[in-house]
Parts: C-alpha cells; sequence; structure tokens
C-alpha cells in the first residue's frame, strides 16, 4: 500500500516513527520495542535513517521486518548528504526487492567536516536531487520534510517554501512537519504553502514529550517554539518521571485532538522507540481513531 493512500483515507488515522540503533549491541532492545509498536497496527510506521549517513543497513533491516514479518506498512527514510550515486541506486533497488514502496527522501544535516560548499559539490545537495533520483527508479511512494517554522539553514520562510514546492515539483508525493508545539504555527504555514501554489498533502508530526531532559534536544534539533503553555508543564512536572510522562503524553494528545477538530485527519507521531507512549496516546484517542466525522 502507499502511504499517500493511507493519508487520503477519510478515517482519522496514526501513524508511528521509531528510529534504528546505532550499534549492532542495541539492536535487538530496539528490534523488540518496534515489533512492541508494530503490535499497536498504527496505519504506517516510520523508520528513520542514521544521521550523518550512517546506520542505512540497521534501517533496512528494520524496515524490512516490520513490512514483512510484522505486516505493517513501512516508510524507509534515506538521507542524501555525502551519499554517492552508486550506493543510493542500490540501497533502492534493495529496498524495492524486500516489498518497501514507501520512501522519506531527505537531504540529513551536514556531517561534521562537511562545509556547505562540500555539500553543493556531492552527488545529492538537497533533497530535491534524491527525489528526481529516487522517482527515476519506479514506483516509489515519496515523502519529504517540510518546516513549519522555517527550516535553519533559510534565511526567511519564502525562501523555503520555494525550495520545498521544487521537492514537490521534483516528485515528493507527501510532506511530513517538523515537530511543533503550537498547532496555530502548522495552520499559519499550511495557508502560506497552499498560497504558494504547492497542494501536495501534508502530514503533522507531533512529538511527546515525556521527559525534561528530552526539551533541550528537541529545541537543538528543531528550533522549534515552546509555548508558555508546554513549558510551564515542564517546570511543575520535570522532576516528577511518572508526572511528567502523563503532562506529555496529554499535551501530545491534545494537541492531536485539536489537529483532528481543524480538518486533518492524519497525524505522525514521533514515539522515539517508548511503545508505552504509543499505546497510551492510542488508547487516549480510541473512538475517534478509525473513525469518519
Ligand atoms: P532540503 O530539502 O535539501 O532542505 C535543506 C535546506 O536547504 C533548507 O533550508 C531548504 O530551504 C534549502 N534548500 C532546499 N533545496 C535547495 C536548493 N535547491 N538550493 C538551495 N537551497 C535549498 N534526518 C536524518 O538524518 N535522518 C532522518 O531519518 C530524518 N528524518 C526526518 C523526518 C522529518 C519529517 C523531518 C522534518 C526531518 C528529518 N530529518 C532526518 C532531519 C533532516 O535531515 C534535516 O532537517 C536536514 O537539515 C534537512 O533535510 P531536508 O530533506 O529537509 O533538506
Amino acid at each position: 500500500m502507499k502511504i499517500l493512500d493511507v493519508i487520503r483515507d477519510e478515517r482519522l488515522t496514526l501513524s508511528f516513527e521509531v528510529f534504528p540503533p546505532k550499534t549492532d549491541a542495541a539492536f535487538e532492545e530496539v528490534l523488540q520495542a518496534t515489533e512492541e509498536i508494530a503490535a499497536l497496527k498504527p496505519s504506517f510506521i516510520s523508520v528513520t535513517y542514521g544521521a550523518g549517513g550512517k546506520g542505512g543497513k540497521y534501517t533496512m533491516e528494520i524496515a524490512r521486518r516490520l513490512q514483512n514479518a510484522d505486516g505493517v506498512e513501512t516508510l524507509a527514510h534515506l538521507t542524501c548528504v555525502g551519499a554517492g550515486k552508486e550506493d543510493v541506486r542500490a540501497y533502492l533497488t534493495a529496498m524495492k526487492d524486500s516489498g518497501i514502496h514507501n520512501i522519506m527522501a531527505l537531504r540529513g544535516d551536514l556531517p561534521e567536516g562537511m562545509t556547505p560548499e562540500d555539500m553543493k559539490r556531492s552527488a545529492y545537495p538537497h533533497a530535491s536531487d534524491l527525489i528526481r533520483e529516487i522517482r527515476s527508479m519506479g514506483d516509489f511512494c515519496i515523502g519529504a520534510a517540510c518546516y513549519p517554522e522555517v527550516h535553519l539553514e533559510s534565511a526567511v520562510q519564502a525562501e523555503d517554501l520555494r525550495y520545498l514546492k521544487e521537492k514537490v515539483e521534483a516528485g515528493a508525493d507527501f510532506l511530513t512537519t517538523q515537530m511543533f508545539f503550537d498547532n496555530n504555527l502548522l495552520y499559519n504555514f499550511l495557508y502560506k504553502l497552499r498560497e504558494a501554489g504547492v497542494t501536495a498533502p501534508v502530514v503533522p508530526g507531533i512529538m511527546p514529550i515525556t521527559a525534561a531532559n528530552q526539551v533541550r534536544r528537541a529545541l537543538k534539533l528543531s528550533g522549534s517554539f515552546m509555548p508558555r503553555r508546554f513549558t510551564s508543564l515542564v517546570d511543575r512536572f520535570g522532576t516528577s518521571p511518572e508526572a511528567m510522562k502523563r503532562a506529555g503524553i496529554i499535551y501530545a494528545c491534545d494537541q492531536i485532538i485539536d489537529l483532528f477538530a481543524n480538518g486533518i485527519r492524519h497525524v505522525h507521531v514521533y514515539t522515539m522507540n517508548k511503545p508505552d507512549v504509543a499505546g497510551a496516546i492510542q488508547s487516549q484517542l480510541s473512538g475517534m481513531r478509525g473513525r469518519t466525522f
């Protein structure tokens, strides 16, 4: 099944993201977590690609198992920064041979030591270059990243939107957002995106923050605006792991319910490989998930 068909479904649906291990030693533990998340039967699972282009073999292995053994539709991420054409083509062929037809096409963050000039000289300087390559290799459903709060390297939103449009024209079928903690940022972004002539479906990505130490990391990765309503939760409950986890789950559910109430039908949840968090979100939304309104 194509992810595009999941997104177009009239019912309210959820999908989950997992990330692969960094080492062989952590493989079994991550696999166990991803299988528990798969047992929740989300409408699909995305498997990220190791930062700096590392860890592709684990992405492939986990994606393969989810797709074929667990029977969950899988979206495998692929980054192109620093990658050669032969490797990318071989990877895509292996994905296709494993029955994986949904690829999230990303540039990736520049690895340490790589300058913007090095990047421009590389085989695929931007995600749009990778998208063109994937499109030329057959019938993949292709996702791409978008940034309601503007990508950290873009000077202004208009520039970011111009390049986003290029990604869709290159062949991206849908867009998934960076995490955000204030839904108004998404609604403003959607308005500007449509005004810029981009009609591809947008899947909001929601990150449940369930531990105080996740806040700094999330901020560093995404530069996301943290509303006072959210930071108050961390101030109040951050020192109590159980209370912070509940508050983070409820905050994420509140965001998702507001998205559903405002016409969004599909939401992607960044689970951070936590089956209990994924399961709690799913059960909070029972009665809505899988239904049309
Ligand atoms: P691009 O689309 O290439 O954009 C990067 C920057 O370059 C933007 O500022 C853009 O405006 C600009 N730009 C784009 N095209 C051009 C052009 N032709 N000329 C000049 N400027 C241009 N990282 C991982 O390592 N692994 C993952 O699995 C992963 N998954 C992600 C999933 C989602 C949903 C999101 C939102 C991000 C993910 N990331 C992942 C992080 C992502 O790799 C970084 O944000 C990276 O810095 C940009 O990737 P991109 O695909 O958006 O790049």
